[in-house]
C-alpha cells in the first residue's frame, strides 16, 4: 500500500548528485521541497526547478546553529507551527541527511585533522539535523528520517577507512534512533548506495591532506591503499549507478507501508554487502564456541 499525500521534505546538499535527483523526483509528484545548498547561485537554480514548491535554504551542514535556524524556519514557512506563510504543508513530513563527502587515504597517512573534519559533515552535520528536526517530528508522532550512509557504511576498503568510519558512525547512530523513535511514530530509514554517477567522484572526493607528502609510506602500501585509489580513479564517472533511478527507489521505499530500516542501491551494493555479511556470519560460527566460553562459570 503507499500513500499518495504530498509531503514536505527537507533534504540537504541538492546542488547536484542524490540529494538534486531525490528532490527533483519528489517536485515531479508535485511535493515541496526545502533542498539546502551552500551558495546563492545554487539555490536560485535549485528554486527554478519549481518555483512554487521548490526553497533553497542557505546551510553548512557543520554549522548546528544554522541546522536548527532552519529547521525552525522550514517547520515556520510549511506551516508545522501553525499558519505558514510560504509554500505550505504541515511540517517537515521526511528530513534526509544527504549532504557528505570522501575522504580518500590510507589509516596511517591520514592526518587526524582530515578525520575529524570527514566526522564534522558525515556525523555531526547528520546528528545536527536530526536533533533540529526530531522534537517537530515528535510534537506531531509523526515523520520519516532518512540517512544517505553508503555499502561503505557496512564493508571497509583500503584508501577509504576513514570515509567508512564516518559512515559505519552514521549507521549506528541511526540504527540506535530508530528503536528510540519507533514508539513516538517516527520512521528512519538508511539508503546504502554503492557507486553511483554524481559529483562524489569529483569535486565531493577529498583526498588526505597528508596523502601525497609521505613517500615513506607508499612502498609498503602500494599493493593496498595504493591500488584502491588507483581503481577509485579509474571509476571516476563510469560508475553503474544512475541517480535518477536510485530516486525512484527510494520514494517507493518510503512511501511503503513498511518502510525498510537499510535500503542498499545497485548491483554492486548488494554483492558486497551480502559477502560482508556471509563472512561474518562464517566467523560468528567458527568461533562461537570461544565467544560464548567468556561468561562466568556458575
Ligand atoms: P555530490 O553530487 O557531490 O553531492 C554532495 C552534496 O553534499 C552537494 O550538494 C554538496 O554541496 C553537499 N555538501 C557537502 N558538504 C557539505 C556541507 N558541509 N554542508 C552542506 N552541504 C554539503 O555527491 P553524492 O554522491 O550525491 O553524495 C551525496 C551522499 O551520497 C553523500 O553523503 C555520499 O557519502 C553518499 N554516497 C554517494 C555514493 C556515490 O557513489 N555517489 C555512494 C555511497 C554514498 P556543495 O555543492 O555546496 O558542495
Amino acid at each position: 500500500m503507499t500513500t499518495t499525500r504530498p509531503r514536505t521534505w527537507l533534504i540537504t546538499g541538492v546542488s547536484s548528485g542524490f540529494g538534486r535527483a531525490l528532490a527533483q523526483a519528489a517536485l515531479d509528484r508535485g511535493e515541496r521541497v526545502w533542498g539546502t545548498v551552500r551558495s546563492e547561485a545554487d539555490a536560485d537554480a535549485f528554486r527554478a526547478l519549481a518555483p512554487d514548491l521548490a526553497r533553497a535554504p542557505i546551510l553548512d551542514v557543520t554549522d548546528e546553529t544554522a541546522a536548527h535556524r532552519v529547521a525552525a524556519a522550514v517547520e515556520a514557512d510549511s506551516g508545522g507551527m501553525g499558519g505558514g506563510g510560504g509554500i505550505g504543508g504541515g511540517g517537515i513530513d521526511i528530513l534526509v541527511n544527504n549532504a557528505g563527502y570522501g575522504l580518500v587515504g590510507g589509516v596511517e597517512e591520514t592526518s587526524l585533522a582530515d578525520a575529524r573534519a570527514q566526522f564534522e559533515v558525515n556525523v555531526f552535520g547528520a546528528l545536527a539535523m536530526m536533533q533540529a528536526v526530531l522534537p517537530y517530528m515528535r510534537g506531531r508522532r509523526a515523520g520519516h528520517i532518512v540517512n544517505i550512509t553508503s555499502v561503505s557504511g557496512l564493508v571497509g576498503w583500503p584508501s577509504l577507512g576513514l570515509y567508512s568510519g564516518s559512515k559505519f558512525a552514521l549507521e549506528g547512530i541511526t540504527e540506535t534512533l530508530a528503536q528510540e523513535v519507533a514508539p513516538l511514530g517516527i520512521k528512519v530509514t538508511m539508503v546504502e548506495p554503492g557507486g553511483f554517477r554524481t559529483d562524489f567522484a569529483g569535486r565531493s572526493r577529498k583526498r588526505s591532506a597528508a596523502d601525497t607528502d609521505r613517500p615513506d609510506l607508499a612502498a609498503d602500501y602500494d599493493a593496498t591503499v595504493g591500488a584502491c585509489k588507483r581503481i577509485l580513479a579509474s571509476h571516476a564517472g563510469q560508475e553503474r549507478g544512475d541517480p535518477a533511478r536510485a530516486a525512484l527507489a527510494i520514494l517507493k521505499a518510503l512511501d511503503a507501508e513498511t518502510p525498510p530500516l537499510r535500503l542498499l542501491l545497485g548491483e554492486d551494493a548488494v554483492g558486497y554487502a551480502t559477502m560482508k555479511l556471509t563472512r561474518q556470519l562464517a566467523d560468528i560460527e567458527a568461533w562461537r564456541a570461544v565467544s560464548v566460553d567468556t561468561d562466568f562459570q556458575a
